[in-house]
């Protein structure tokens, strides 16, 4: 399964990417951490990407598609893999195609998770992560057993710089400006399939793994494959 995440800064595309990875064993591959990780080791692209990613701003095209062509050219990712804030503009959606159809693969589904404001700010607002394993909490509506430590690995809980609301609320600019357009441009070619998480409860991670399934069956059958 070749799966791309689409949704807005704290639309939840990181915690169901994961689920998702686990369960179908592809590699979950997010661009937002791959960035912070050259930023860490104070590579020279961590350096360039830095500032716009304080500011939350998008970081260069060129520098993003370098670090996800590297990504997606290790041997894991051959049998497939779910990205994760990637692409984020049209000019990384048509160079992901170019890429892919390079290797011979395509995209199999692209899960477009709609997400209201209100949400998004209280998830990011509150939103820890664990500074060792990645795994991801929320204050409110999944905290862990023993506060600022990670449930699972015991790691440190941090919050992230850019999850400060006000840069959220520049995220959300960007991403109505830059990433939105993309939904039309995957709906248009038949790969979208849209998850609501519109309620007070939060959509599960398995619902969102079985609206990719039936939509990459659908599309198969429709091919003739199935
Ligand atoms: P994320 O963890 O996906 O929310 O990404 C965190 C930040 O990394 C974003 O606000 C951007 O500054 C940068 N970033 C991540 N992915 C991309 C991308 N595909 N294109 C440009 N910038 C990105």
């Amino acid at each position: 399964m070749r799966i791309v995440m689409l949704g807005g800064p704290g639309a939840g595309k990181g915690t169901h990417a994961e689920y998702m990875s686990e369960r179908l064993g592809v590699p979950h591959v997010a661009s937002g951490d791959i960035l912070r990780e050259e930023v860490a080791s104070g590579t020279d692209l961590g350096k360039k990407a830095k500032s716009y990613m304080e500011r939350g701003l998008l970081v260069p095209d060129d520098l993003v598609e370098e670090i996800i062509a590297r990504r997606l050219s290790r041997p894991d990712a051959e049998g497939g893999f779910i990205l994760d804030g990637f692409p984020r503009t049209l000019e990384q959606a048509r160079w992901l195609d170019g890429f892919l159809r390079g290797n011979g693969w395509g995209l199999e589904v692209v899960v477009n998770l709609v997400v209201p404001d209100w949400k998004i700010i209280r998830r990011l607002a509150y939103r820890r992560i664990c500074r060792n394993c990645g795994a991801i909490y929320n204050l409110i509506t999944m905290p862990p057993k023993r506060e600022g430590v990670c449930d699972k690995c015991g790691g440190e809980l941090y919050q992230r710089d850019d999850d400060r609301e006000e840069v959220v609320r520049e995220r959300l600019r960007v991403y109505r400006r830059q990433t939105a357009p993309l939904v039309a441009y995957y709906r248009r070619r038949g790969l979208l399939v849209n998850v609501f998480d519109l309620g007070e409860e939060d959509v599960r991670s398995e619902e969102v793994l079985e609206a990719a399934i039936s939509k990459a069956e659908g599309r198969s059958e429709a091919r003739g494959e199935g």
